[in-house]
């Protein structure tokens, strides 16, 4: 067992440390206000190799691994927790093309999103509920050399940002459940595509919405795997996306922590700095110890993907401990900080409500529970 990191490693995310602290932490509000990225920057992380870091270099990617993808994701985190929700979402979909896809069709796409270009989306959820994923019922025909896609797919992070997306819709007979959906690659400037926003709570930057999809053709070539095994097969990227999501939001509480140590060491009550206080230091204590062991947790999973070993039970467990504990720890640092914290002078109000968000998005503590329970005692057992 090798805890160690290797000197690229180190590197890229010395690389990535810089960049987040002059190009992200300063505008992390203004880009809440603005609800949007700027092109420039994200073209700049493009070119440092940021996004699609465990990508093939033969799409523009580092072609490096699982973990050092994490690692990089986590320190770019720090500073502003919604890159992140970029960066996963760049990890979903583009490790979905590059596998899924043909490479004429998903090869210029993929050039365009890993050079920070093109926003991609993952459009899953639809109005009548995300848990109970396997029910959608947007449809997808064929028709000759093309699919015609219908309906309505909603809760789409990027939707009225993004270029193209990985849309799920049934190709089955009604009622086929999960072996009769395909995925499907879809370009979003095509006739009959129409898009609208949500007001989130928080991670506003990722502009939320909803995707209308109004008999809109796609070459059959852009059906990503086989037809009908579009849950099967497709679904398991969710495996990648959910041990990064953990590091995204640990990395919030990281940065939290660290800078609550900093002020509450500076800050005085009472005649001592407040973290004389048992009261106000055990929880940070606490707290630390927390974030170290779901942290492990998360770059463990990257590790077994790595090697190509089973982590479907541990990614479900990243997913629905990261971010609570995320939450969890940022609040408690909201509360040592007193009510400049409470205020949008400080980060701390809006990296809770960021945070929140990912308690729901990519499927709840209760899917995932599900999902660890299933691998306990069999699908049957646990519904
Ligand atoms: C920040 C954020 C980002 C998102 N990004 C995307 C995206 O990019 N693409 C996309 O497709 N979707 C996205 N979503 C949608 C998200 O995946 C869904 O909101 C989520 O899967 C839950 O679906 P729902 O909101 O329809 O709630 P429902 O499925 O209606 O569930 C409502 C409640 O019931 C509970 N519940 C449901 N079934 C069970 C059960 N069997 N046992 C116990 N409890 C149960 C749920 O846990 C939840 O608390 C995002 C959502 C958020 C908040």
């Amino acid at each position: 067992m090798n805890f160690s990191t290797s000197p690229e490693q180190d590197e890229l995310v010395g690389t990535a440390r810089r960049f987040g602290q002059e190009h992200l932490a300063p505008f992390y509000k203004q880009r809440e206000r603005e609800g949007a990225f700027d092109r420039a920057t994200l073209r700049r992380m493009g070119e440092l190799g940021f996004f699609g870091v465990e990508l093939p270099e033969a799409y523009g990617g580092l072609g490096l691994d699982s973990v050092t993808a994490g690692l990089v994701l986590e320190t770019l985190c720090a500073a502003d927790y919604n890159i992140g929700q970029l960066m996963v979402t760049v990890s979903l979909a583009g490790t979905i093309l590059a596998t899924h896809g043909q490479p004429h069709v998903v090869e210029p796409w993929l050039k365009g999103i890993l050079a920070g270009e093109t926003i991609p989306a993952i459009a899953l959820t639809e109005p009548g509920g995300g848990s109970d994923a396997a029910n959608l019922v947007v449809r997808a025909q064929r028709a000759g050399d093309t699919y015609v896609l219908d309906g309505e797919k909603t809760s789409t992070s990027f939707a009225t940002q993004a270029g193209v997306a990985v849309v799920w819709a049934r190709t089955g007979p009604p009622g086929s459940g999960a072996r009769g959906i395909s995925a499907f690659l879809v370009p979003l400037d095509l006739p009959g595509v129409t898009t609208s926003e949500f007001e989130d709570l928080g991670g506003r930057s990722a502009g939320r919405g909803t995707l209308h999809l109004d008999g809109v053709t796609v070459p059959a070539d852009h059906l990503l795997g086989a037809e009908n095994q579009g849950f099967v097969q497709v679904m398991q990227g969710f495996d990648y996306s959910r041990a990064l999501i953990g590091l995204q939001c640990l990395a919030v509480a990281r940065q939290s922590l660290e800078e609550t140590w900093a002020s509450a060491a500076e800050r005085r009550s009472f005649g001592k700095p407040l973290t004389a206080h048992q009261g106000v230091s055990f929880p940070l204590a606490e707290a630390e110890t927390h974030v170290h062991a779901c942290r492990l947790l998360c770059l463990n999973t990257l590790w077994l993907k790595d090697q190509g070993l089973p982590h479907t039970a541990e990614a479900a467990m990243c997913k629905w401990w990261g971010p609570k504990l995320a939450f969890e720890v940022v609040q408690n640092c909201l509360l040592i900080n007193g009510h400049g914290a409470y205020t949008a002078e400080m980060p701390y109000e809006q990296r809770l409500r960021d945070v929140l968000g990912l308690q729901i998005g990519d499927g709840t503590a209760q899917i995932m529970k599900l999902v660890i329970a299933r691998s306990k005692v069999g699908r049957d057992a646990v519904t």
